[in-house]
């Protein structure tokens, strides 16, 4: 198997190599969550304008979309280069780019796709996801929040939850129940819903490593057009799926634990601190350091993986929920490792002078519990290897 970059994808590894020598702003070192999506906000933003302009903020959109056409592979080559050359990522555009765009390319219409795409290859339009529920995470298809069709609008009652960005979004996507009588994974519906109409109410929830990503909510009498209805009305868990399918499916983030292993790695060579354990304190660290090293070598096949049948204009599904899963799991293992090198300074967080790496592994250690969680936690990725990946009998 060969594992190098092709002619034209060497060719394009240059490309991007050179664009980001001439024209990236470096990343904020120790900057993570919240603060990577503010901190430097108009120096970024223009950075992201450079990347929109050349295409390159959804490559692999086809170009009748406004995308630059390229393969998977090739956005996969990009992602990597942004990464290993730690430049700011606009993460707060993933899920327009990366989930709502791709789903209105399948499923919408070709007036959804001139309204909703070109403010998402702007770099402009933040979008938010309202799946989950007090009540429904993992059985998403109990969902409660109501939609009931009155003349041209639809009109939305409820609650969504965990609604990361909804804060700073222009747009959500939003399942809704539209028949209470059907099976439950049939009456629900897709909306677009614009998150300036009135009756929408965003609230604040602080996670446990301290910042502001996600947040409640509440819909009291929200009108939303019956254009913004992706696919059919009641056959929304099918689209759904979709947007799932590619949310788990999101690639590159392999570069960065390994990026993160090698900080712990030199960290762990140079330091002498006596209220640091050093690898001369604890030589298991080496054990350690080197199991992480292998999980990021085979977070990178599996990722390897899910790119190829994307390449090849298919869906990951199963493959997209193993990768999913092992690179999630890893990461917490990464940052327990962290934890154990750098002893009770491992504790402390951003802000404080003593704190290595300006505390970055505190956040991770703590954020990274959330990872297993969102997007579908780690027992229903099983669930779905088990099942579509074993052909096991469902639970
Ligand atoms: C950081 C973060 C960001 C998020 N962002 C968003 C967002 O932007 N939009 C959005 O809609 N949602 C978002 N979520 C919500 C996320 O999708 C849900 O938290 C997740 O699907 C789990 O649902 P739940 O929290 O209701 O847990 P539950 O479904 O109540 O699960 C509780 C426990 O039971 C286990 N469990 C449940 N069912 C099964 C089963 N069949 N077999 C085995 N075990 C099972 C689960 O694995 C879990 O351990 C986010 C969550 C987090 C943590």
């Amino acid at each position: 198997m060969n594992l190098n970059d092709n002619e034209t994808e060497a060719v394009f590894r240059t490309e991007v190599q050179t664009f980001i020598k001439a024209e990236a702003p470096k990343a904020e070192k120790g900057v993570g969550g919240e603060e990577a999506l503010t901190a430097n906000w108009e120096r970024n933003q223009q950075w992201f304008r450079k990347l929109a302009d050349k295409g390159w903020i959804a490559p692999a959109w086809p170009t009748e979309y406004g995308g630059a056409g390229l393969s998977s592979m090739h956005q996969f080559v990009l992602n990597e280069e942004l990464a290993l050359n730690r430049v700011p990522r606009p993460l707060h555009l993933i899920i327009g780019l990366g989930m709502a765009g791709p789903t209105i390319i399948v499923h919408g219409t070709e007036e959804q796709k001139k309204e909703h795409l070109p403010g998402m290859l702007a770099g402009e339009d933040v979008w938010c996801q309202g799946y989950s529920e007090p009540g429904s995470g993992s059985d998403l298809a109990s969902l409660q929040t109501k939609a009931v069709r009155d003349g041209d609008d639809y009109v939305i009652n409820g609650q969504k939850i965990w609604t990361t960005l909804a804060h700073m979004a222009k747009k959500m996507i939003l399942l809704a129940r539209t028949d209470p009588d059907a099976p439950k994974h049939k009456g629900i519906t897709y909306f677009i819903v614009d998150m300036k109409s009135p009756g929408v109410t965003v609230q604040p929830l602080m996670n446990m490593a301290d910042t502001h990503e996600f947040n409640e909510v509440y819909f009291d009498n929200v009108r939303v057009p019956k254009e913004n209805v992706i696919g059919e009305e009641n056959r929304g868990w099918y689209s759904a799926m979709t947007t799932l399918d590619f949310e788990r499916s999101a690639i590159g983030s392999t570069i960065g634990m390994k990026q993160s292993v090698e900080t712990l790695i030199e960290y762990a060579r140079g330091h002498t601190d006596d209220h640091t354990s050093t690898l001369d304190k604890n030589p298991m660290l080496r054990y350690e350091l080197a199991d992480r090293m292998i999980e990021v070598e085979m977070a990178r096949m599996l990722s390897y993986r899910v790119v190829s049948l994307q390449n090849r204009g298919l869906i990951p599904n199963y493959e997209a929920s193993m990768m999913k899963l092992y690179n999630t799991e890893m990461n917490q293992r990464i940052a327990r490792t962290g934890q154990h090198i750098l002893g009770l300074y491992g504790q402390l967080g951003r802000g404080s002078p003593l704190a290595p790496n300006n505390g970055r592994n505190c956040y991770t250690y703590l954020r990274s519990v959330a990872y297993t969680i969102e997007g579908g936690t780690s027992e229903v990725q099983r669930n779905i290897v088990a099942q579509r990946g074993l052909g096991l009998p469902r639970d």
